[in-house]
C-alpha cells in the first residue's frame, strides 16, 4: 500500500509478457524440452482485475509426472548436475538471479496479470525478493558441510566423519498467493544442496514459474534439473505426492490439502515439509506507538489481499487503547485504493479467483449473521463492475467461536478484540489450531519478548510485521506445518545425513 498516492497509470506491456496473454498457449517443462501434456489437455489461467483468460497451459496429469520425475531420476544419478561441483552450481544459482533481476518487469507484469496483486507490489517485493532468495542460496551451495565426529571405540582408531548429501527427486507443490517467491522458495535451496526437482505451480498462477524455466538454460542448470509441471492439485500434485520415486515432498497451501499431501507420501515415505495455514494473532499493548500499530495492524492483515499464509486477521487490541486504535485502522483501511493491478495507482487488487471471492465473501456474510459489524468495508466495492475485488473489511463485535475468527479467511477480513491484560492475551492468542505467525506492538521490549517466548508460533515480530529474509527461518508451529524454509534451517530438509566409519587400526 503505497503512499503518498499515485496518479492512475499503467505500464507499456513488457515484451517477454506478451507471449504469455492473450490467449496464447503455453508448454510445461520436462527434460528440458517444452511439452504438452501427455493427453493433450490444458487449462486456462484468468486475470482475476478482468475475469477474462489469460493463457493455455498443459493440464498435466499422473502420465507427465511419471515423465518428469524420469527426468529428475536421471539427471540426479546420472546427469552433468551430480558432477558439477559446488562452486559451479552456486554460480547457476547465482546466475538464475541475475536473469530474474535482467527481466525483473516482465516478471513483476506476469505476476500482477495472473495473481492480481498491484504491480508496485510486484516490483517492489516479489520480484527483489525472488532475486535475493537465489542470490543467498547460491552462497549456500559451497557451505554444505558434514562434521568429524570424536567416537569412542575401546581398542580402535576410527575416523568417523558425516556427509551431507543431497535426498535426492523432490517434489514441490506450491500455491497462487506468491507465485515465482514461492518457487524461488522451493527451488533455491533445493537446488543448492544438489537435489533434482518436479514442480507443480498452482493452477491460478502458472505463468512466472514457466517464464522462470524459459531462463534455467542461460543459468546453466541441466536439463532435467528442474521439470515444471502445470496442472490440477487432484491429479497432477496428487500423483506427484504419491509418486513411489519422489524422494521428498514440499508442500505449501492449505492444512486441508497438507493433510492429503501426508497420506499420499507414506507409501514409500518420503521425507515431508509442509508450510500451511494460519490464523495469526497481532497484538497491539497501550504503551506502543499507536499510529505505527494501527498502520502496522492494517498492512498485517491487507498484505496481497489478506492472500498470505501469516496475514495479521486476529487483531487484539488493549482495552483502553481500543477507542485510540480503531479509527486509525478504519480510516486507513477506507483510503486504500482498489482498482486492477495493472495500474500504478492501485494499492489493492482483486483476489486471485472466483472461488477465492466465493469463500471470502461466504466469511463475510457468516461474519455479519454471526452478530460481527463491519467497522469499515464489509463487500465488494460498488465502483469495480468486473473482477474479484473485496473491500478490506474490518470486523468489530465478534464472539469467540464465530468462524471469521477461527478459521483461516485467506482475504482482506480482520477481527478485532479488546483484551485486558498479557495473561488473557497470551491465552486468546494460543488458542488456535494454527501457529504460523504473530506480532507483538509496545515499547516496553521486556514484555514483547517474554510474549514473544509464550506465544505458540514459527515466527513472531515485535513492532514490524510482515518482513521476511532470504537469511530468516520461516514455518508453523501445530497445524501449520513443520520443517522451515528459508535460512540455514532449509539445509535440513533438502540433505540427508551419511555417516563413514575408517578403521584407522587398534590404539
Ligand atoms: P490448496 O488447495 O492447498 O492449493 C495449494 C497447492 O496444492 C496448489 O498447487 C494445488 O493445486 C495443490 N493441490 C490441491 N489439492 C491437491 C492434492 N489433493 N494433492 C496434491 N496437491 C494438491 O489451496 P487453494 O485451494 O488454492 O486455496 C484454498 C485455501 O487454502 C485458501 O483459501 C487458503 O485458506 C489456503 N491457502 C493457504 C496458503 C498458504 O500459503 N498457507 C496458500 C494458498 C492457499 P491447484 O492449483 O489445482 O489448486
Ligand atoms: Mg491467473
Amino acid at each position: 500500500m503505497a503512499q503518498p498516492r499515485v496518479q492512475s497509470e499503467y505500464p507499456a506491456v513488457a515484451p517477454g509478457v506478451r507471449d504469455f496473454i492473450g490467449g496464447r498457449t503455453r508448454k510445461m517443462l520436462i527434460d528440458g524440452k517444452w511439452v504438452e501434456a501427455a493427453s493433450g489437455k490444458t487449462l486456462t489461467s484468468y486475470d482475476p482485475a478482468t475475469e477474462e483468460p489469460l493463457a493455455e497451459v498443459p493440464a498435466g496429469e499422473k502420465e507427465d509426472i511419471d515423465r518428469a520425475v524420469k527426468a529428475a531420476r536421471k539427471a540426479f544419478e546420472t546427469g552433468p548436475w551430480r558432477r558439477m561441483t559446488a562452486s559451479e552450481r552456486g554460480r547457476a544459482i547465482w546466475k538464475l538471479a541475475d536473469l530474474v533481476e535482467r527481466h525483473g518487469e516482465e516478471f513483476a507484469q506476469l505476476e500482477t496479470l495472473d495473481n492480481g496483486k498491484p504491480l508496485a507490489v510486484s516490483r517492489a517485493a516479489d520480484v527483489p525478493l525472488v532475486v535475493d532468495h537465489f542470490r543467498y542460496y547460491a552462497g549456500w551451495a559451497t557451505k554444505v558441510e558434514g562434521e568429524t565426529i570424536p567416537v569412542s571405540i575401546p581398542g580402535q582408531q576410527m575416523l568417523t566423519y558425516t556427509l551431507r548429501e543431497p535426498v535426492g527427486v523432490v517434489g514441490q507443490i506450491i500455491p497462487w498467493n506468491f507465485p515465482l517467491l514461492m518457487a524461488a522458495w522451493k527451488l533455491g535451496v533445493a537446488l543448492a544442496c544438489g537435489n533434482t526437482v518436479v514442480l507443480k505451480p498452482a493452477e491460478q498462477t502458472p505463468l512466472s514459474a514457466l517464464r522462470l524455466g524459459e531462463l534455467l538454460d542461460e543459468a546453466g542448470i541441466p536439463p532435467g534439473v528442474v521439470n515444471i509441471v502445470t496442472g490440477y492439485g487432484e491429479t497432477a500434485g496428487a500423483a506427484l505426492a504419491e509418486h513411489p520415486d519422489v524422494d521428498k515432498i514440499a508442500f505449501t497451501g492449505s492444512t486441508e490439502v497438507g493433510k492429503i499431501i501426508m497420506r499420499a507420501a507414506s507409501g514409500n515415505l518420503k521425507r515431508v515439509s509442509l508450510e500451511l495455514g494460519g490464523k495469526s494473532p497481532n497484538i497491539i499493548f497501550a504503551d506502543a506507538d499507536l499510529d505505527s500499530a494501527a498502520i502496522g495492524a492494517a498492512n498485517a492483515i491487507f498484505f496481497n489481499h489478506g492472500q498470505c499464509c501469516c496475514a495479521g486477521s486476529r487483531l487484539y487490541i488493549e482495552a483502553k487503547a481500543y477507542d485510540t486504535v480503531m479509527p486509525k485502522l478504519v480510516e486507513y483501511s477506507e483510503k486504500i485504493k482498489l482498482g486492477p493491478g495493472m495500474d500504478l495507482a492501485t494499492e489493492m487488487g482483486p483476489l486471485v479467483s472466483s472461488e477465492q471471492y466465493q469463500r471470502v465473501t461466504g466469511f463475510l456474510d457468516s461474519g455479519k449473521k454471526g452478530g460481527g459489524k463491519a467497522a469499515s468495508g464489509g463487500g465488494r466495492p460498488k465502483s469495480l463492475a468486473k473482477g474479484y475485488f473485496v473491500e478490506p473489511t474490518v470486523f468489530t463485535d465478534v464472539k469467540a467461536d464465530a468462524k471469521i475468527l477461527r478459521e483461516e479467511i485467506f482475504g482482506p477480513v480482520v477481527c478485532t478484540i479488546p483484551f485486558k491484560n498479557v495473561d488473557e492475551v497470551a491465552k486468546a492468542g494460543n488458542d488456535t489450531t494454527y501457529g504460523l505467525a504473530a506480532a507483538v506492538w509496545t515499547k516496553d521490549i521486556a514484555k514483547a519478548n517474554r510474549l514473544a517466548q509464550t506465544l505458540k508460533a514459527g515466527t513472531v515480530w515485535i513492532n514490524c510485521y510482515n518482513v521476511f529474509d532470504a537469511a530468516a527461518p520461516f514455518g508453523g508451529y501445530k497445524q501449520s506445518g513443520f520443517g522451515r524454509e528459508m535460512g540455514k534451517a532449509a539445509l535440513e530438509l533438502y540433505t540427508q545425513i551419511k555417516t563413514v566409519w575408517t578403521n584407522l587400526g587398534p590404539h
